[in-house]
């Protein structure tokens, strides 16, 4: 992730309670080490700041004003909606490890983190209509 300025504390609240809410709705918990999430944090808050989305932190754009116009990496992402995948750690199973287990096989976060199944198969996932979509856009638009 860059090093930034601060975020606001409005922003970081703002986080916070997206965290809260969606590791509830996901059946997804954050990361034991307190330091990751934090960081995670305070990446999407500052993004907030800057272009009024919370666009993923761990990725690299090559233009990001232009990149929040796609719903793809604004938190939770359509990865995370679709395949319960959070690459960042944000939201993770009860060990600190993304879920793996609905990414399509060629995924980088299987080759990552091998399978980690879902703890909560019943909760999250709101988007898995959307696979096929996702995994063109993915190949075609390197997102
Ligand atoms: Fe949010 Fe997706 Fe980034 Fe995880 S990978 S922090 S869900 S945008």
């Amino acid at each position: 992730m860059a090093t930034h300025n601060a975020p606001t504390s409005e922003s970081v609240a703002r986080i916070e309670r997206l965290v809260h809410i969606y590791t509830g709705r996901s059946g997804t918990t954050t990361h034991p080490d307190h330091g990751i999430t934090k960081a995670v944090v305070q990446g999407l808050a500052h993004n907030l700041d800057k272009l009024g989305r919370p666009l993923c932190p761990c990725r690299f754009y090559p233009n990001a004003a232009e990149e929040v116009k796609h719903r793809t990496w604004i938190c939770p992402c359509d990865d995370m909606q679709i395949y319960k995948y959070c690459h960042c750690l944000l939201f993770v199973n009860g060990e600190g490890e993304p879920v793996t287990e609905y990414l399509p096989e060629n995924h980088p976060g299987r080759s990552a983190y091998g399978l980690v199944k879902d703890p909560a198969p019943d909760q999250g996932r709101p988007l898995r209509a959307k696979a096929a979509e996702r995994e063109r856009e993915r190949q075609q638009r390197h997102s």
